[in-house]
């Protein structure tokens, strides 16, 4: 049988009786999340401060292990802060994968850094470690200032690894070679809330870490962002940011820098905490449909479910199906079958280096991240799919 027939057979058997069409990631509510709005119209406390934001806080942090998280409007406004916090000025580069959400690529630019693209691992399907110490090898110059681009000129200030669908990247060997070579870590743990390295959450092991709280993401605030970090000075750093540097007063309107509006609602927040509580459940249900996803695809000829790399605990944001043999065509040929018969299925985001605005942008070489473009297929992978498998 033709893969896209052999796939598209084994999420029939799956996904048996649900109601097509099956979408990739929906969200999910109840009268929690309908009772904390509500209360929260009621307070009139709708907007830049109120208990929630605070409370969504402390949940993040409590659930994350960080010793603080700062809500904010979204991942991406996350990610340009904590690449400001994280010292990238004016021309600096930013190591990215080129397999990625453009939000990366998007704050870095905002943040006035200068994308430089890197390869991915097939087996994290995040940054490889070794890869990028082979291209520092080649390209990176120590010297008073720091880690420069001998190519370009132009100082490496950081790295921001991604988890992608959830998967951990090897983090033990990027914490080394960012220590060896001088470099900022910035996780951009968007879609990792719920997945752990070797039993620490993602998001820790940086200098800070950002999360997406975006409407297709494992909790959803409607648009929401947070920062996430073991450092005093870095939140409060990031805090003031965010919330227009203004000093605190009774009546006064002192602000000391030039600063963002990035705040999350109070309203957002109150979703958020009605979310956090269903956490546990949504990532034990999205686990038995990886599993089950895992169990369909092991006996399938020419394909291979993604599974957690190997010390890490995924959150199994999107379940992921990839291809033994790269080929746009082959790939093509099952989107549109699972797609056609109400199975909403998506490949990877086009490569960074491959957008418009990006192409000029310097890169290492990209052969697996190549392959990965042309292999992986995202899975219907909502938690309630999971809930009768679980
Ligand atoms: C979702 C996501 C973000 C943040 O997206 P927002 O929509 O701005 O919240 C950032 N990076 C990655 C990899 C993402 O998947």
């Amino acid at each position: 049988m033709a893969l896209d027939q052999s796939l598209l057979a084994a999420l029939e058997r799956l996904h048996a009786g649900v109601p097509r069409p099956v979408a990739l990631h929906e969200p999910e509510f109840d009268e929690d999340e309908q009772a904390l709005v509500r209360e929260t119209i009621a307070s009139t406390f709708v907007s830049s401060v109120g208990k929630f934001v605070d409370e969504f806080e402390r949940n993040l942090a409590e659930f994350t292990g960080a010793r603080h998280a700062v809500a904010v409007a979204n991942g991406t406004a996350a990610l340009q802060v904590a690449l400001q916090l994280a010292g990238v000025t004016q021309g600096d580069e930013v190591l990215l994968p080129a397999l990625t959400f453009v939000a990366s690529a998007n704050a870095t630019a905002h943040a006035g850094g200068v994308p430089h693209f890197v390869d991915s691992e097939a087996r994290t399907l995040g940054l490889d470690p070794a890869a990028l110490e082979a291209h520092l090898r080649r390209v990176g110059e120590r010297t008073a200032q720091g880690l420069r681009n001998r190519d370009t000129g132009r100082r490496i200030a950081a790295v921001v690894p991604m988890h992608t669908y959830g998967h951990p990247v090897d983090l033990a060997a990027l914490v080394d070679l960012c220590g060896r070579w001088g470099i900022a870590l910035v996780e951009d743990a968007a879609e990792s809330l719920g997945s752990w390295y070797q039993g620490v959450h993602t998001g820790n092991f940086g200098l800070v870490g950002t999360l997406s709280f975006n409407g297709n993401k494992t909790v959803t605030t409607g648009g929401g962002g947070a920062l996430v970090t073991n450092d005093s000075d870095l939140a409060r750093r990031a805090k003031h940011l965010t919330t227009t540097a203004k000093r605190p007063h009774r009546w006064e309107f002192f602000h000391d820098e030039v600063a963002w509006n990035f705040r999350l609602p109070n309203l957002n927040s109150a979703l958020g905490v009605a979310q956090m509580r269903k956490l546990p459940r949504f990532l034990a249900e999205k686990r038995a449909l990886a599993g089950a996803y895992a169990a369909a695809l092991a006996g399938m000829p020419g394909v291979r479910f993604a599974s957690e790399p190997d010390g890490t605990r995924s959150n199994y944001w999107l379940c992921t199906a990839v291809l033994a043999q790269p080929d746009m065509a082959v790939r093509d040929q099952v989107l549109a079958t699972l797609n056609d018969a109400g199975f909403q299925s998506r490949p990877t985001w086009t490569l960074m280096h491959r957008l418009p605005m990006y192409a000029s942008c310097p890169r290492a070489p990209l052969p697996v991240a190549e392959a990965l473009e042309a292999s992986i297929i995202n899975l219907p992978s909502s938690p309630k799919l999971g809930r009768r498998l679980a």
